[in-house]
């Protein structure tokens, strides 16, 4: 446990989230079987994936040199790259075979693992609409639009453990969808949308994916330093990001940071997840919990809270003051 305080919390506090009536759908055998007749079509002519591939292979050459050191494959030879392709696509439709009978077994209490974590922090709430799609989605391992939760299997099978991975997974976007009730933003206006609703969007998903990562405990660290991080070093460099982002005044930059900073888990995601550990460490549970509350309809608050009350912020009130611009 990373945090000995969200131990604490859960110990005493009842479950007063209810995600039981979200209905859980789990990829049929047809979809299932024709995904991978179509990953693996393009991989029948070895000549003309190389071509295709070249780029990215020549990017992973390396990686790819010690797999051929490891044993692990023969050659680089195309033909053996992509037989070596097909039989990982074997094992990975076999294993989400597997995993669809186990989801469907374990779904209940998978719901019930969610809205216990929800429960510690967020007030009594009923999910009465929803959605949990447990698919094959090359966009993201997990995502939700309006109450429609999206999971992609392909990579549950690689979790370590695919049944905490879910429950991290549905308690981080149903964490969401509690949280957007308050926010009136929509993508697809981003374009009109004047400069400081655009801001006050990035400030609103900052707070509200910091948040998400602490509630659902998913671990930012694991995974940074999974991509070969330093995590220090990555939580100084997204304070930074965050930082030139808040004295910032060109749309076009601005556009620019609210695609980059959220990619993969990243910067902002460190940044909000950061203030939201120091809080919890400070404020303790009730004084944090009234304070999401707080930042579900006015996220800067939370920021504010960071600044003035935790030891050593790495944002000061100068910072803030360009919000107001
Ligand atoms: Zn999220």
């Amino acid at each position: 446990m990373e945090n000995p305080r969200l131990q604490q919390v859960e110990n005493v506090r009842e479950q007063t989230v209810d995600l039981s009536r979200l209905t859980v759908h789990v990829v049929g055998e047809k979809t299932l079987n024709t995904y991978y007749e179509k990953k693996a079509a393009k991989t029948m002519d070895p000549e003309k994936w190389y071509k295709k591939n070249h780029r990215a292979l020549e990017n992973e050459k390396i990686f790819l040199e010690k797999m051929v050191t490891d044993g692990i494959l023969s050659d680089l030879k195309p033909e053996s790259l992509c037989r070596f392709i097909q039989g990982k696509i074997e094992t990975e439709k076999a294993d989400v075979k597997r995993l669809r009978i186990a989801i469907r077994q374990r779904s209940p209490e998978m719901l019930n693992a969610a809205a216990s974590r929800l429960s510690e922090f967020i007030p009594p709430w009923n999910l009465d609409e929803g959605t949990v799609n447990f698919t094959l989605d090359d966009r993201a391992d997990f995502r939700v639009d309006g109450t429609k939760i999206t999971a992609d299997m392909g990579r549950l099978t690689r979790a370590k453990d695919w049944f905490e991975t879910t429950v991290e997974g549905i308690a981080h976007e149903s964490f969401h969808i509690w949280m957007q009730e308050g926010d009136g933003w929509s993508d697809a206006e981003q374009e009109s949308a004047p400069l400081s609703a655009l801001i006050n969007h990035i400030i609103f998903r900052t707070v509200d994916e910091g948040l998400a990562v602490l509630i659902s405990r998913q671990k930012l660290k694991e995974h940074h330093e999974k991509a070969g991080r330093n995590y220090s070093a990555y939580i100084e460099e997204s304070f930074q990001a965050f930082r030139d982002f808040l004295h910032q005044s060109k749309r076009e930059i601005v556009n620019e940071i609210y695609v980059e900073a959220f990619e993969n888990m990243g910067h902002f995601y460190v940044v909000g997840n950061e203030m939201a550990k120091a809080l919890l460490d400070t404020l303790g549970g009730n004084e944090f919990r009234a304070l999401i509350q707080t930042a579900r309809q006015d996220p800067a608050k939370l920021i504010e809270r960071y600044i003035t009350s935790t030891p050593k912020p790495k944002l000061t009130t100068e910072d803030m003051t360009f919000l107001k611009r």
